[in-house]
């Protein structure tokens, strides 16, 4: 079995297509496990959950996803973050709410758990010490953990002491080795690590290893529908320089 692991898409479709379309030709896949916040900041909310419930799919929640159908606040959001989440609202179909809406915050797919943020606050909290990654993996009980939402990759590895976070090297083969990890494919549609191309993972049970893949994209082409939706300036930017 070979699942594709997608994290905060964020309503890239030009991103998820060429994610897509690579991992195809690399072999493919039999299901999409998605880490959360499919919407929110970029201008396709609708197409991308369309395109990706195409697939046998697996996904938790983020917090664009609740925020846009209602189900969480937006305190803790940014004006752009704001205007996006507006923006979303008012494209998705009730279906597509509803969907969005029925998320859970935690889902498993031995010897994996799905989670946006952490096990403590899947909505909220960001994994990227020491503090929250033993935390999560306090109450892990899967072997693996998957998480997305800070839209940075990396892996942890806690076989030896003190665990640490490591680099997910791109187009490198990790052998999952039984020992606990945590993983984040980085993002989707919004890469935050200085390099704007998008950022997926494939997971092969049979071999039992986990490769992180990087596709090009057509950026413009999503600057150009940010625009004409009139999401924020920094929005449009920022995917431009992976910020
Ligand atoms: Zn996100």
């Amino acid at each position: 079995m070979r699942a594709l692991i997608l994290s905060d898409i964020h309503a890239n479709l030009q991103a998820l297509e060429a994610v897509i379309e690579d991992a195809q030709a690399r072999g493919g896949f039999d299901v999409i496990w998605c880490l959360g916040d499919t919407v929110g900041y970029g201008p396709d909310p609708g197409p991308c959950l369309t395109l990706l419930r195409r697939y046998a799919l697996l996904a938790v929640a983020g917090n664009h996803d609740f925020a846009s159908v209602g189900k969480m606040g937006v305190e803790d959001f940014n004006y752009a973050a704001k205007a996006a989440v507006q923006y979303t609202t008012t494209k998705l179909t009730s279906e597509e709410s509803d969907f969005l809406a029925g998320l859970p915050l935690v889902a498993l797919a031995e010897p994996f758990t799905l989670v946006h943020g952490t096990l403590r606050d899947p909505l909220l909290e960001y994994l990227l010490d020491q503090e929250t990654a033993q935390a999560t993996l306090e109450m892990l009980t899967t072997r693996y953990c998957l998480v997305g939402h800070s839209h940075l990759a990396f892996l942890y590895w806690a076989d030896q002491s003190p665990p640490e976070f490591f680099d997910f090297i791109v187009d490198e083969d990790y052998s999952l080795d039984g020992a606990p990890w945590i993983i984040n494919p980085g993002s989707v549609g919004q890469p935050r690590d200085r390099d704007p191309r998008p950022n997926y993972a494939l997971y092969d049970s049979q071999k039992e290893t986990i490769k992180r893949h990087r596709v090009v994209y057509d950026i413009q082409a999503t600057q150009e529908k940010m625009r004409a939706a009139k999401l924020p300036q920094y929005l449009i930017e920022r995917i431009a320089h992976g910020i």
